[in-house]
């Protein structure tokens, strides 16, 4: 059997090249800045989650730097040990207070926050039902736990619901995103809600994409009392501009997972200068100045969507700042996004297994960082190629 591990991995390669799939990293500079840098060459980006911009922020970049100082770099140990410090106990109540929660969990990542919550509250004989575009990280996480796994048509209450009737023995847990990463549109939460709880379910949202840009003062998908999960999931490396995440839920909850989330007892706590950088950020955000981000934001997706669809383009029903435009084969997105690049624009096609195969597509992402010339060049280009 000698080399069989290295032939199956190598199997894999060669298929993941021929069905055009194949990944590969490039080595960007400043990609969290308006203008990125690729082999010397300067583009626009198009591909950055930093919504607001705050990952350059003076004010976070200072919070960072007075925490770095004053506490070092790693927090030094898991926060059952010694890595949990005022500093993020008051991130934890000041999240909880604001979105309306009784409690608030720190963790390094949403992809993290994800596997630990599905992993620790499902059990043998429960059902997590997930909307079919959730999120590989909560996908993978509904694989991997204990429970059985159904999908249901993407935002399809009434899927959801003969779901709900037709498997009712267990606990079942209902999974979705506030924005679905790669096509912008919303769940329809309070009838979402009220389905689950009509039959004892809980619903868990991933608000990755919402948190920071929608709802009153950036709180996201979630902000007000009709749509409310019971699990809410909030990520500060996309809007917010640093890295990591929250869990917000009920009192025994938090305690469950303090108990049972190996992710979290087991795992460094995130360092103390990234919690105030989180804090700095949050401060910008629901404040007068975050609203004005928000406005020209909106005033971008507005003027893009306009321009894009009197240009031809298939657009997806996103009001948000992800603006996916759907091109069907894995062959044609990446030409596009070729032909894009050549104009030093930087966009990224998407293609199965990240998105439902026969949908590639080139997901633009705007954000309050690009002034306006910067959307008019994106249309002008998208003008250009569609006539190459
Ligand atoms: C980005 C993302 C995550 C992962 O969050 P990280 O903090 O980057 O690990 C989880 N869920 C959704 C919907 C995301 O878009």
């Amino acid at each position: 059997m000698a080399g069989s591990w290295i032939q199956r991995i190598e199997k894999a390669l060669v298929l993941r090249q021929h069905e055009q799939a194949y990944r590969y990293r490039k080595q960007v500079s400043c990609g969290n800045n308006r203008i990125l840098i690729y082999q010397g060459k300067r583009y626009l980006n198009f591909s950055s989650n930093d919504y607001l911009g705050l990952a350059r922020h003076p004010e976070v970049i200072a919070a960072w730097q007075e925490a770095a100082v004053e506490e070092g770099i790693g927090s030094g140990g898991s926060g059952h040990v010694i890595g949990y410090s005022l500093r993020h106990q008051r991130l934890e109540s000041r999240l909880a207070y604001w979105l309306g929660f009784p409690r608030a969990l720190l963790f390094c990542s949403g992809y993290v926050a994800n596997q630990a919550v599905v992993s620790a509250l499902t059990a043998a004989g429960d059902h997590i039902l997930a909307d079919r575009l959730s999120h590989s990280s909560l996908i993978q996480a509904a694989i991997q736990s204990p429970a059985e796994l159904r999908r249901f048509r993407h935002n399809d209450v009434s899927a959801l619901q003969r779901l709900l009737q037709r498997f009712c023995v267990g606990n079942r847990l209902v999974i979705t995103e506030g924005v679905f990463s790669m096509d912008g549109d919303q769940a329809p939460l309070p009838a979402m809600i009220q389905c689950t709880h009509t039959v004892d379910g809980w619903l868990m949202v991933d608000d990755a994409h919402g948190f920071g840009v929608l709802g009153a003062e950036g709180r996201g998908c979630c902000w007000d009392k009709d749509s409310r999960p019971d699990v809410l999931i909030v990520t500060f490396g996309k809007a917010v501009g640093v890295s990591g995440a929250a869990v917000l839920c009920q009192v025994p909850v938090a305690e469950y997972l303090l108990q049972f989330a190996t992710h979290l007892i087991y795992s460094t706590a995130l360092p103390p200068a990234t919690v105030a950088a989180i804090d700095a950020a949050l401060t910008v955000i629901c404040s007068g100045r975050g609203e004005v981000l928000r406005q020209r934001l909106r005033y971008y997706i507005d003027s893009f969507r306009y321009g894009a669809q009197a240009l031809g383009y298939a657009l997806a029903p996103s009001e948000t700042a992800i603006q996916p435009l759907l091109i069907g084969d894995n062959f044609s997105a990446l030409i596009l996004a070729n032909k894009l690049r050549e104009r030093g624009l930087w966009l990224t096609a998407i293609r199965p297994p990240t998105v439902p195969s026969g949908t590639a597509r080139l997901r633009i992402t705007l954000t309050a960082a690009h002034k306006y010339g910067d959307i008019q060049q994106l249309l002008e280009a998208l003008a250009n190629v569609k006539h190459t």
